[in-house]
């Protein structure tokens, strides 16, 4: 019987677990994925918009050669930490429902069962994407995920979405020689683009080597080409590759059968949970990290997410 099982080692699932550890809890971090899975999902060298200090978890320094730390230094950082803290993991195995209450839940997996008194889900965003819901999205040139730009290089890609995900790919494919359309549903390249993104992109676009395609919406993607609706009518862009870049969702239907209730009266359907102990209305189920957000996934993020684990850890602990 354990103290605490965690669901998800992201950087805030890793914290939650170091920290219960230091609390003297026995404690069990369960994964689908590869550790920090969703930062392995990230583009190749992406850099993070934090400085190193902000993304540490358990006081360990984060010492990078970039003022900015890239996807690898914080895949490097993360394993380094797990490993420092002899964190008790088990990876790819994927936490199905919950049953049983505080004291002795029973947790089932796709590999088996565990049995614990308390769980926090740390299960983030990054899993589901935010589907456009148009004919030919499912299509094998279509990806909500940017990985790198090569193979893409003297080739047409349309990126749909005008927000920081988006701007950062359509420029770095822009760069490595590839004809870039952007379409975005709003006026204009989105206002949370990072302030020194954003003002490359819109250069790029006033000098003609981005075309961009706003008040936009699409339509249909078809093997060849996508249509889309523009301010002047229907039109068809030839294309090799689309990327829908259009965010991301919590796994409501697994938050549902873990018994975490969405408060009513929040438009982003995040958890309802007490704030100073992150506990949910079932007792001894937490959260922690992106997900207290629900579909608001930039309201909590590693940054702040983090001191979720501190809080959670002191109110187990007593
Ligand atoms: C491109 C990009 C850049 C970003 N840059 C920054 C930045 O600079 N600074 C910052 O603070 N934040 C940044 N973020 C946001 C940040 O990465 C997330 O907020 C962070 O990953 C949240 O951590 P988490 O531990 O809550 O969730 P995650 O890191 O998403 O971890 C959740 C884990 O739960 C696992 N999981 C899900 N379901 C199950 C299940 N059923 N069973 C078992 N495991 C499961 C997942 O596989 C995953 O590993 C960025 C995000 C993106 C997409």
């Amino acid at each position: 019987m354990l103290d605490v099982l965690i669901i998800g080692a992201g950087p805030v699932g890793l914290a939650c677990a170091l920290e219960c550890q230091r609390k003297g809890l026995s404690s069990t971090i369960v994964e689908k994925g590869a550790l920090v899975n969703s930062i392995v999902g990230y583009p190749t060298n992406m850099e993070f918009f934090s400085t190193p200090d902000l993304l540490e978890i358990g006081g360990y320094p984060f010492p990078t050669a970039h003022y900015k730390p890239l996807r690898e230094d914080a895949l490097d950082y993360y394993q380094r930490v797990a490993r420092s803290e002899k964190l008790d993991i088990r990876l790819h195995e994927k936490v199905l429902k919950l049953d049983g209450e505080q004291g002795d839940f029973t947790v089932s997996t796709d590999k088996g069962e565990i049995r614990t008194r308390n769980v926090v889900v740390a299960t983030g965003f990054y899993d589901l994407p935010n589907l456009l819901g148009v004919p030919g999205e499912d299509l094998p040139h279509v990806s909500h995920y940017y990985k790198e730009p090569y193979q893409h290089v003297l080739q047409h890609v349309v990126v749909i979405g005008a927000k920081n995900s988006s701007a950062k790919a359509a420029l770095q494919m822009t760069r490595a020689g590839a004809k870039v359309t952007l379409i975005a549903r709003g006026p204009e390249v989105s206002n949370s683009v990072k302030y020194w993104i954003r003002p490359d992109l819109v250069n790029r676009i006033a000098e003609g080597r981005i075309t961009a395609h706003f008040n936009t919406a699409v339509t249909a993607i078809r093997p060849e080409a996508i249509e889309v609706l523009t301010p002047d009518g229907p039109l068809t862009i030839p294309t090799d590759f689309v990327y829908a870049l259009t965010g991301y969702l919590p796994d409501e239907a697994l938050l549902s059968r873990l018994g975490v209730q969405p408060n009513p009266a929040d438009e982003a359907r995040a958890p309802l949970f007490d704030p100073a102990t992150h506990e949910t209305t079932r007792p001894g189920l937490f959260v922690a990290g992106t997900v207290c957000g629900g579909r608001a996934t930039s309201r909590w993020f590693i940054e702040n997410g983090r001191h979720h684990a501190q809080l959670i850890a002191a109110y187990l602990a007593k």
